[in-house]
C-alpha cells in the first residue's frame, strides 16, 4: 500500500528533535508527517530530569558539549539559544524555575512541555503517525518509507530516532543504520551520562556503602566535575559520576578529589600532635562510614602522633586524588544519552543535511554531539531541530 500523496518531509522520531523540526518545518508552510514506532510522542521528555524535564540551561555553550569536532554545534547553538525555548514556553504559560548551574526545570511536570510540542504540530498542521513500525527507507527521486501502516514518500527525510539509550522507551539504533546505510560514517555509539561499574575487588569493598553520596571532584580526561557523587551497589553514581563517564574512555582511570577546596594535608598538620587516629578524624569531614572503608583499604589508621611527615603527606595526596579504575558501565539500558553517533563531517552544521545525500537529514541525538548533564541534550535537540526546520 503505498500514500498516494507525496509529502515535502517525513521526519522519523517524534522526540523533542522530530517535533520541534516538524513545527518549523511545517510553518515554513511545507507538508509535514512525523512517523514513530512508540505510542506517545516524547517518550524521553517525559520522564527526564526526574519528571521536571530540565529542558534548557541558562549556560548553553559550546564547550558544554563532546563531539569529535567540537566546532560543529557552534553553529545550531548560535541560532537557538535558551532565552528562544523560554520565550515559547512562556507562551504557553508553563511555569518553570532554575537550579544550580542554570538547569532550568518545568515547576509542575514534563509533561507540559510534552503537550506544549503536540499543540504546536497540531496548530502548524503536522500529520502524526505513532504506533508506526517501520521496516525500510529508500532514496529514489525523493525518498521512501515502508511502515506497517503504508509506504509513504516525501522530498526530504530527517532523521530523529536518538541513540540506543534507554531500550525500555523505545530507543533504537534505527538511525545509525540508516547512516551507514547511506555509507555515512558513524562514530562508535556508546552509553554516557552512565553510572560506573567497580571491578569485582572494588565492588566487595564498597558495595556496602550503597547509598552514601558526598561531595566530591570527578576528573577524567581533561574534564573535572565537581558535584555529588553515589554510591551503588555496583559502582558509582551521582552527577558528577555520571558527567565523568562522558569523558571517560575504558581502561583510564577516575581521579576524584575526596575533600576538593579543603586543604588536607593542613587539616592534617593541624592534628599533628594528637592521639586521634585518621579514621576518626577523617569521620569528621566525610560520612562515617565511607571515611572507614576509604581508610581499610588505602591507609594505615594510626593515632596522629605516630604518623611521619610523609606518610601524612601520602595520605593528604590520596584523599585529593583517589583513583579508581572503573570496570565498565552500566550501559545502554540506563544511559541518560548514547555518545558518538553520525560523523559531523558528513553534515552541514548549517542545515544538518548529509552533504553527501540533498534531502537527508540528521538531527538530535543521532548525531555525534552529547551534551553534559544540565539540561544541554533537549537544548542541542531543540537547536538542531529548529535548524534543520528551516531548510528541510
Ligand atoms: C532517564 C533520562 C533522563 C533524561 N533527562 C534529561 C534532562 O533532564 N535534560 C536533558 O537535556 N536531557 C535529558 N535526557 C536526554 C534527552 O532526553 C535526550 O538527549 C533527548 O530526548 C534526545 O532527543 P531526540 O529527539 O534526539 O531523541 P529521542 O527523544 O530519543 O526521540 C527519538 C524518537 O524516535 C523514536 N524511534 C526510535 N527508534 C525508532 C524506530 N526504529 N522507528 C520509529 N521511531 C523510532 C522513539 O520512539 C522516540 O520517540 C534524559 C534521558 C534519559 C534517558
Amino acid at each position: 500500500m503505498t500514500s498516494d500523496t507525496r509529502k515535502n518531509v517525513i521526519i522519523i522520531g517524534a522526540g523533542a528533535a522530530g517535533q520541534f523540526c516538524a513545527i518549523e518545518c511545517a510553518r515554513r508552510g511545507r507538508s509535514v508527517l512525523v512517523l514513530d514506532h512508540g505510542p506517545r510522542t516524547g517518550a524521553k521528555i517525559r520522564i527526564s530530569g526526574g519528571g521536571r524535564c530540565n529542558f534548557t540551561n541558562r549556560h548553553v555553550s559550546p564547550a558544554n558539549y563532546h563531539s569529535r569536532n567540537p566546532h560543529f554545534c557552534k553553529s545550531a547553538l548560535a541560532r537557538f539559544t535558551p532565552r528562544d525555548i523560554l520565550s515559547l514556553v512562556e507562551k504557553h504559560h508553563i511555569a518553570y524555575y532554575e537550579k544550580d548551574a542554570g538547569q532550568i526545570f518545568c515547576a509542575r511536570s514534563s509533561r507540559d512541555i510534552v503537550a506544549m510540542l503536540e499543540q504546536e504540530c497540531a496548530r502548524a498542521g503536522v500529520e502524526m503517525r505513532l504506533s508506526c513500525p517501520l521496516s525500510d527507507v529508500a532514496r529514489e527521486e525523493g525518498f521512501f518509507v515502508t511502515t506497517k501502516q503504508g509506504v509513504f514518500r516525501s522530498d526530504a527525510l530527517v532523521i530523529a530516532t536518538g541513540g540506543p539509550s534507554y531500550p525500555a522507551l523505545g530507543a533504537s539504533g534505527f538511525g545509525l543504520d540508516v547512516a551507514r546505510q547511506f555509507g555515512l560514517t558513524v562514530v562508535p555509539p556508546r552509553p554516557a551520562l552512565v553510572p560506573f561499574v567497580f571491578s569485582a575487588r572494588d565492588q566487595k569493598v564498597f558495595h556496602e556503602l550503597a547509598g552514601i553520596s558526598l561531595d566530591a571532584a570527578v576528573s577524567c580526561d581533561v574534564k573535572c566535575f565537581r558535584g555529588s557523587i553515589l554510591f551503588t551497589h555496583r559502582g558509582l553514581s551521582g552527577p558528577a559520576a555520571l558527567q565523568a563517564s562522558l569523558y571517560w574512555t575504558p581502561g583510564e582511570p577516575l581521579v576524584i578529589d575526596l575533600l576538593p577546596g579543603t586543604d588536607v594535608l593542613e587539616v592534617l598538620a593541624a592534628k599533628r600532635r594528637s592521639r586521634m587516629e585518621l579514621r576518626n578524624l577523617l569521620a569528621g569531614h566525610l560520612p562515617k562510614r565511607f571515611a572507614e572503608a576509604w581508610c581499610d583499604q588505602m591507609v594505615t589508621s594510626k593515632p596522629l602522633d605516630q604518623t611521619s611527615d610523609r606518610e601524612l603527606k601520602e595520605t593528604a595526596l590520596r584523599l585529593h586524588a583517589w583513583k579508581v579504575l572503573p570496570k565498565g558501565t552500566e550501559g545502554y539500558a540506563t544511559a541518560e544519552v548514547t555518545a558518538g553517533g553520525v560523523d559531523t563531517d558528513e553534515l552541514s552544521s548549517k542545515t544538518m543535511e548529509v552533504k553527501r545525500v540533498p534531502g537527508l537529514y540528521f538531527i538530535g541525538e543521532v548525531v555525534d554531539v552529547t551534551g553534559e548533564l544540565g539540561g544541554y541534550n533537549l537544548h542541542w535537540a531543540w537547536a538542531s531541530g529548529f535548524a534543520a526546520g528551516q531548510f528541510a
